[in-house]
């Protein structure tokens, strides 16, 4: 790669030394990032470069794994660092930044630029024009946007307007880091690299399918961010609905990032909208509540004492097209859970006629897959076994592939292939300006419902639990329940 440059807008905070400079020491690691490249970063905190280089060094020891660090790596790949202190919202220091870019490269145009912009997400509407007036949008140029993209339909909207406004669609990479995890990858392979499971992934033969994607963590120290936020913006519109996409998409004819982003808003768009009825009954909202040594959501920093936002949520989704009419999507998020899972559950019809007893004492339950993203990443299959000795007894035991059987799973997380794909100019796994207002245009309604509706239930739930009952009861009416992972 010849002359690549790239520009870290907000390259003090937190998502920088946490994500974005691990990531790219592991890319310098592997040999990812060749020639003479350089990582510009740009904040208002005063850094020289030298000062940056050891802060920056500092905060990898802490957050590259211990296995992954060299003490010489990361010495030569601090080395391709500098900074340049000024605020990213006003347009005065672009020129700067130009000259910086220039003094790097010796090009005004690099090959390869990359913009990066982890600045709060009040700048992502502001930032493109002041790179537009300080002529920084060359053809040559990308820019990755963290999340939130908007903040409902109308601010993904205008967002969207400004950055096609300074930049070609194809420059633009809304990045969902869910989309970088090999897990989340590999349910594409899963479905379309066997040919035994694409005829069963349909109505005739699955029953419902279940995204949980959950943490025992509560808000931490981000209680101001939070209560803009809530789990429905923070978690459900890009994550979940990435994982029922990547669940219910149509195999696409070739795979490139058109044709498997076209059926990525495909299944967007087919999302049964949503009644009042679903307000109420098929939407379960809740918050934590103190519990042991653990502070309930109210009695966190920065957060009132009298906030409605929810940091649990449950839906149950319908897809409106040929293969899932009827199929009920039941996907749930939520802070402060026993334990931390992300997994896609596929439950399989019960065979017509049972003729054996269960071990468990009912008939053995249906067949139901499980691809779990983290942790214990891997695919578990279900299935009824006949238990040895007297008798037709059935119980149901597990097929369990882990991806330590392929070697463990690369050391480099989600931000590293994401970074390398966005260098290598290719958008696959981001997400298109169609699909994110498309997600947006579905789940907008809910949240006009509760801004107009304040007594619209919120249930507490105790810290450390599986979330409300009545997420329970969402799914009896289909005869379902949830697969809490500590259990089953
Ligand atoms: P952050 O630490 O709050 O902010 C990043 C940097 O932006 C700060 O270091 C600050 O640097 C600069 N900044 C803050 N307020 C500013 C203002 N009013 N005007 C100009 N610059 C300002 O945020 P972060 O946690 O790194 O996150 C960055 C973005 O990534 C956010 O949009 C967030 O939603 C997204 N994100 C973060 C994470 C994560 O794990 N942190 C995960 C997913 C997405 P100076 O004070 O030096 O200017």
């Amino acid at each position: 790669m010849n002359n690549f440059a790239m520009i870290i807008l907000g390259a003090s905070g937190d998502l920088t030394k946490r994500k974005l400079m691990p990531a790219l020491y592991s890319l310098h690691k592997d040999g990812r990032l060749t020639g003479g490249y350089s990582i510009l970063g740009i904040g208002r905190t005063p850094y020289s470069d030298e000062d940056y280089r050891s802060y920056i060094l500092a905060e990898l020891r802490q957050f590259v794994k211990s296995e992954e660090q060299s003490e010489e790596l990361m010495s030569s790949f601090v080395s391709h660092l500098y900074y340049l202190s000024m605020d990213p919202a006003e347009a005065e220091g672009y020129a700067l930044m130009r000259q910086r870019l220039v003094d790097l490269t010796g090009d005004e145009q690099p090959d390869n630029l990359l913009f990066y912009l982890a600045t709060p997400p009040s700048l992502y509407g502001v930032v493109p024009l002041h790179l537009k007036k300080a002529k920084l949008n060359s053809p040559h140029s990308r820019i990755i946007v963290e999340k939130p993209f908007g903040y409902d339909l109308k601010s993904a909207q205008e967002l969207n307007k400004i950055y096609v406004s300074v930049f070609a669609e194809h420059q633009i990479y809304r990045i969902d880091h869910f989309l970088g995890k090999e897990t989340v990858q590999n349910v594409l392979a899963f479905r379309f690299a066997n040919g035994i499971f694409e005829p069963l992934w349909n109505r005739n033969y699955i029953d419902y399918v279940e995204v949980t994607a959950v943490e025992n963590l509560g808000i931490e120290q981000r209680g101001g961010f939070y209560e803009n936020a809530g789990a429905l913006r923070d978690m459900v519109q890009n994550h979940l609905i990435q994982l029922v996409a990547l669940t219910a998409m149509e195999p696409p004819a070739v795979f490139n990032a058109d044709t498997f982003r076209n059926e990525v808003a495909k299944v967007y768009e087919s999302l049964t909208p949503l009644t009042e009825v679903d307000f109420n009954e098929h939407i379960v909202r809740g918050q934590y509540t103190e519990s042991g040594s653990k502070k309930g959501y109210r009695e966190e920093k920065g957060v009132a004492p009298d906030s409605r936002t929810e940091t649990y949520i449950a839906m149950k989704l319908g897809i409106s097209n040929w293969r899932w009419s009827g199929v009920p999507f039941y996907i749930r998020t939520g802070k402060q859970m026993p334990t931390k899972v992300t997994e896609i559950v596929v439950h399989f019809r019960e065979t017509p006629h049972q003729m054996f007893h269960s071990a468990e004492g009912k008939y053995p339950r249906a067949n139901k897959l499980i691809m779990r993203v983290q942790p214990n990443e891997g695919v578990v299959l279900k299935i009824g076994m006949k238990v040895p000795g007297a008798g037709f007894e059935v119980k149901q035991v597990m097929m369990d592939f882990s991806y330590d059987q392929l070697g463990g799973l690369p050391g480099g997380d989600a931000y590293a292939r994401l970074i390398d794909d966005c260098i290598q100019g290719d958008p696959t796994l981001f997400t298109r300006s169609d699909a994110v207002e498309a997600s947006w245009r579905f789940f907008d309604p809910i949240l006009r419902f509760w801004k107009n509706n304040q007594d619209a239930p919120l249930y507490g739930y105790p810290a450390g639990t599986w979330g409300p009952l009545e997420s329970e009861a969402m799914m009896q009416e289909h005869g379902a329940e949830w697969t809490n992972p500590c259990k089953n």
